[in-house]
């Protein structure tokens, strides 16, 4: 008997998707560089499916049919080339080697471009979810040939996590698309724990409700339109107190946030893109901000001078209003996150449809929310849809939404709160709508120092002011 997939890399994300394409009905052949991983996994969960193990890369391989189908989890990076460089001269014309880890789409483009060259398929896949969504259903956002989604797909289809029956897994592209879209997945995740953060400091803050009454409140909110896995999680950190000290959970945790990158990859990307992404970057730095104990220690020992954020006033419904102003903000930040993907496809001829993004993101993975129906909707309506601010209920949902929005970033800004969030995302808005911006002065400025030209309202051309000549005369550039 012959595995129908393979997987390499048993730690625990690889573990667990060998052990739902088992539970799912197919044989699948396993290994890792080193043997107990496979030894414990087929010794754990054998009976849950068909494994094949092996304990050579040779072997492995002879374990599977053709074409074959080899997943590698193991760490990103060198490890990942490392696993790629064992297995390709092993393969044979048509074989597809599948990178489940969390690479850098530019890393999959060159895996892909090189693997092309020697007749192999090389799929970049997203996999979100964690551990629990391998092992139970992530989302997958598999890139690559057409041709390979054609032998692979329906394995991936298969495990994928569904809403009404339907797959959490699309072909998203070629080469790096598949990564990609996961990037900016978890760039929109960064952005939406940075708000649903601020929404929390604030009902603290200037509330001064204490942490279990404010789990009450998103567990309210996660019954609305914000409904959603993290803001389900949310309410089970807040309600959670510490065994050891009696005291809510969220004071007893240091707070300086990590990050393993994925944010920053989004940044990173965005801005050769040159699109805005205003919303993930805050949340970015917020994080960076955060985790800079020496200058935080430097600015305590200044005393650097501000409202003493205590139990204070707001002019509105607080608990309201702060709804508002996160929905709203999040709608900015998954605008912006689709811009992004938009603008990639563009720039890499992926051809991405927008709206099969959010489908699969219904599900399985971290941002799941029942939101991603009407982003959905709104890219299903208008696939060229410029941005999603101007979709009729994104539209809507912004403009009931920004009276109260506006009264949470003043009442943040008087308290001394910091709402970084929410306060990048009212500006986005602002700036997109705006009759006119200053970017016209910094037109001048930028003619001024260093002759860069601007162009006129009233008729077409460059134009140059010579600001040293006298009169400062206008010519032609
Ligand atoms: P790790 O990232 O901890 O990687 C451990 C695995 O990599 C082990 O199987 C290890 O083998 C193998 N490995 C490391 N270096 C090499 C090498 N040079 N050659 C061969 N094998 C090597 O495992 P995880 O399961 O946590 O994650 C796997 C991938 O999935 C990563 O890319 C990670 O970023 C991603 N990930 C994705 C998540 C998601 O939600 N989508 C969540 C967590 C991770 P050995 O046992 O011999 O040491």
């Amino acid at each position: 008997e012959k595995a129908q997939i393979g997987v390499t890399g048993l730690a625990v994300m690889g573990r667990n998707l060998a052990r739902n394409f088992a539970r799912h009905g197919h044989t699948v052949a396993v290994h890792n560089r080193s043997y107990n991983r496979t030894k414990e996994l087929v010794e754990e969960f054998g009976h849950e499916g068909t494994f094949l193990p092996s304990e050579s890369a040779e072997d492995f391989v002879a374990s599977l049919e053709r074409p074959r189908r080899v997943i590698i989890m193991v760490k990103a990076g060198g490890p990942t080339d490392a696993v790629i460089d064992e297995f390709a001269p092993l393969l044979e014309e048509g074989d597809m080697l599948i990178d489940a880890g969390n690479a850098h789409y530019l890393d999959t483009r060159r895996r892909e471009a090189a693997l092309r060259e020697r007749g192999l398929h090389f799929v970049g896949t997203g996999v979100s979810g964690g551990e629990e969504g391998a092992l139970h259903g992530p989302s997958i956002m598999p890139g690559g040939s057409v041709e390979s989604y054609q032998a692979l797909g329906p394995l991936l289809e298969d495990i994928s996590a569904k809403v009404d029956g339907e797959p959490c897994c699309v072909h998203v592209g070629p080469d790096g698309a598949g990564h990609f879209v996961k990037m900016v997945h978890n760039g929109i995740e960064y952005a939406d724990m940075q708000l649903i953060a601020e929404a929390y400091d604030l009902l603290r803050q200037v509330g001064g409700h204490s942490p279990s009454e404010i789990a009450d409140v998103f567990r309210g909110w996660n019954e609305g339109r914000l409904g959603s896995y993290l803001i389900e999680i949310t309410a089970e950190v807040l309600k959670q107190t510490d065994a050891a000290t009696g005291k809510p959970f969220v004071d007893i945790v240091v707070d300086q946030a990590e990050q393993k990158g994925t944010g920053r990859w989004t940044v990173q990307a965005a801005l050769d893109l040159g699109v805005p992404v205003s919303g993930i970057a805050e949340s970015v730095f917020a994080r960076a901000l955060s985790g800079g104990a020496d200058v935080r220690k430097a600015a305590a020992d200044a005393g650097l001078p501000g409202p003493s954020a205590t139990a204070g006033t707001h002019e509105g419904d607080l608990q309201a209003d702060v709804e508002q102003a996160l929905f709203a903000s999040k709608i900015v930040a998954y605008a912006q996150g689709f811009q992004q993907i938009q603008a990639a496809s563009k720039e890499y001829g992926w051809s991405i449809d927008p709206g099969a993004m959010a489908k699969i993101w219904r599900a399985g993975c971290i941002i799941r929310a029942k939101f991603l129906d009407f982003i959905k909707q709104a890219y299903d309506k208008s696939p060229e849809l410029p941005t999603l601010l101007v979709d009729q209920y994104f539209l809507d949902a912004v403009s009931g939404a920004q009276d109260a929005w506006r009264r949470v970033v003043v009442t943040a800004a008087r308290h001394g709160i910091p709402a970084p969030g929410f306060a990048s995302a009212l500006a986005y808005y602002d700036g997109l709508r705006a009759e006119r911006l200053p970017a016209a002065l910094i037109q001048g400025q930028r003619d001024f120092f260093g002759a860069h030209t601007y162009q006129r309202v009233d008729k077409k051309g460059a134009f140059h002011t010579l600001w040293a000549a006298e009169n400062r005369p206008e010519v032609d550039a």
